[in-house]
């Protein structure tokens, strides 16, 4: 039987940008709310420390502190292996306070030696904030929200940054001694030829990331409300405008066109694809990412944030106002919870994320497992192939890797 485990990270959500993107989903307040003076960061803060200092003492409650004899099963209890503050735009935390959210989650979260701590950074200038005080902070690893190289792209996208900034700011993690750096772009641009994109990565691949992450622009045009579940924000009227022209402007074929480029290029230039949408050089897989592809407990704290406890996903409510009220009054916030899934829907949600990474899975034990006919099914049209290092195993092939929800669809 699967049993909860006590997380090993932390997710912590910080929803504030200085404008908002037009394609973006996440859940963000913008504007007067995340600078001047109405800024709601201020009580934000206040609020997060509070929902930092609950959630681990109910984690406590389950699993026994620190460093003592677990309750549910064997080992201790140990501290988080990574720290994930994304956005939102984390970086424009006053520095002082960034310190003090990594110090408090140390101090009622624990965190091991040598943990992985990213944040999320924007390049614009207004955006960036101190890389130098943020790795004094404890922040290790950057995650740059670059998107593309191309001007007229990142204009498009509502951007506030030029190539320039992401240059200036790729220097200035660097300099500031950052472990790792990552960089975010996205493909299938509206309006953007494969010669443009193509250019756009090479300019990207010249600013010597050690991590890249390259995501597909997905528009959801069906944003107009928050919905049942109160984990995501109505999308403005305006917001919706822009993605139904610009979905108008994308190309299915040139994004897969986009995909075997990445396919070349980035391998020549020192990378290894280790998951659908990421490339790293050695030793800079996120660790983070790969605990929710390792099905493995992750808390998270911050509106609109989900956490996982290895066998039921809960969420914060989207509604700053809401998350903030129950917080500042000694509560936890709203939110919801999904039913446990089975051992067989577990089983077959830990095949499709085993199978968006490079290492796929053993082919005998997936087989047994009950997946046969659509792993053979994979198998016959070219989406699975035996993995180049280990004939056991089995994983996707580029073919697999674009026509991936295909496969995934006849397992889950
Ligand atoms: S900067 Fe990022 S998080 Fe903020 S609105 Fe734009 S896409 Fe969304």
């Amino acid at each position: 039987m699967i049993t909860p485990q006590p997380p090993r990270g932390l997710y912590l959500h910080v929803p504030f940008c200085r404008s908002l993107c037009p394609y973006c989903d996440f859940v963000v307040v913008a504007g007067a709310a995340a600078f001047g003076p109405r800024s709601r960061i201020g009580g934000y803060l206040r609020a997060v420390e509070r929902e930092i200092d609950l959630r681990a003492a109910a984690v406590d409650r389950s699993f026994g502190a620190l460093g003592s004899a677990l309750r549910t099963g064997d080992g201790t209890r140990a501290p988080l292996e990574s720290l994930y503050l994304g956005g939102g735009t984390p970086s424009l935390l006053p520095e002082e306070a960034l310190a003090a959210l990594i110090a408090r989650v140390r101090d009622r979260f624990g965190l091991a030696n040598g943990a992985e701590v990213t944040l999320e950074c924007n390049p614009g200038v207004d955006e960036r904030g101190d890389a130098r005080a943020a790795v004094q902070a404890g922040v290790t690893r950057f995650s740059i929200g670059v998107q593309s190289m191309n001007v007229d792209a990142l204009r498009d996208l509502g951007r506030r940054h030029t190539p320039d900034d992401v240059s200036e700011c790729v220097a200035a993690v660097r300099a500031a001694g950052a472990t790792s750096v990552s960089i975010d772009l996205l493909a299938d641009l509206p309006n953007v030829s494969l010669e443009s994109w193509a250019a756009s990565l090479s300019d990207a691949i010249a600013l010597d990331p050690d991590h890249m992450s390259v995501y597909a622009l997905t528009l959801a045009t069906d944003g107009a409300d928050a919905g049942d579940a109160d984990d995501r924000l109505a999308t403005p009227a305006g917001a919706l405008a822009w993605r139904a022209r610009a979905a108008a402007a994308q190309d299915e074929e040139r994004g897969a066109e986009e995909l075997e480029l990445l396919d070349r290029r980035l391998p020549a230039a020192g990378f290894d694809w280790y998951e659908i949408s990421n490339w790293a050089r050695e030793g800079h897989t996120s660790r983070h990412n790969r605990l929710y592809w390792q099905r493995a407990a992750v808390e998270a704290v911050g509106p609109g944030a989900h956490a996982f406890d290895g066998v039921r996903r809960r969420w914060n409510s989207a509604n700053l106002d809401a998350w903030e009220a129950s917080l500042h009054a000694g509560e936890l916030p709203p939110g919801g919870a999904d039913e446990p899934l089975s051992e067989e829907g577990a089983a077959a949600e830990l095949l499709v994320l085993s199978l968006r990474m490079s290492t796929g899975v053993v082919r005998d034990e997936a087989m047994r497992g009950g997946f046969g006919e659509a792993l053979r099914w994979g198998e016959s049209n070219g989406l699975l192939a035996p993995h180049p290092d280990d004939s056991t195993r089995i994983q996707l092939t580029l073919r697999g890797r674009l026509l991936s929800n295909e496969l995934f669809s006849r397992i889950v």
